[in-house]
């Protein structure tokens, strides 16, 4: 019996596609939205390791103040899918969604949602809004490059 396969375990740390690969992926869609002068946070949701949705903050061009990004990516990838729910899909964002974000991913279910920054002022988790019992957190990936990307946005505001 051998429960140790060498090229199994190789093949597996071989696959680019984990979670710091797709939270690139929102940080590009992070650094679209600061070149925009928009708050920058930028969200994927991805299903079997594809993109369905691409999304970034908003709220300036649309002049709307609920069109962060994981909406956007949210009614996206429920439009790709062609259903509701998104229970077998990741949601990758930047910085930890907002007491809004928050309800909008409970009612999608969705399996899993990865963040970067935390926000300790207007994240959802921060005020104790519970996500789905389903959906899988985890939370400070590549979070330096998250908030550095805020602070840097907010400091250029200032001046
Ligand atoms: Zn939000």
């Amino acid at each position: 019996m051998f429960l140790y396969h060498p090229i199994k375990t190789y093949l597996y740390r071989m696959n680019p596609f984990d979670d710091n690969y797709f939270m690139k992926r929102a940080l590009e869609e992070a650094h679209i939205a600061f070149d925009k002068g928009e708050v920058p946070v930028g969200a994927v949701i991805v299903v079997d390791d594809r993109i369905i949705a691409r999304a970034h903050n908003l709220t300036e061009q649309l002049t709307d103040v609920t069109a962060h990004a994981e909406m956007q990516a949210i009614t996206a990838a429920s439009n790709f899918l062609g259903g509701k729910y998104l229970n077998q899909c990741t949601l990758y964002v930047t910085l930890e969604p907002c007491v809004m974000c928050s309800g909008a991913l409970y009612w999608s279910q969705l399996k899993k949602i990865v963040y970067g920054a935390s926000d300790p002022k207007r994240g959802g988790l921060a005020l104790g809004v519970n996500l789905h019992p389903k959906t899988e957190i985890v939370s400070g990936v590549m979070k330096d490059e998250a908030s550095e990307l805020l602070k840097s946005f907010f400091s250029q505001k200032r001046t």
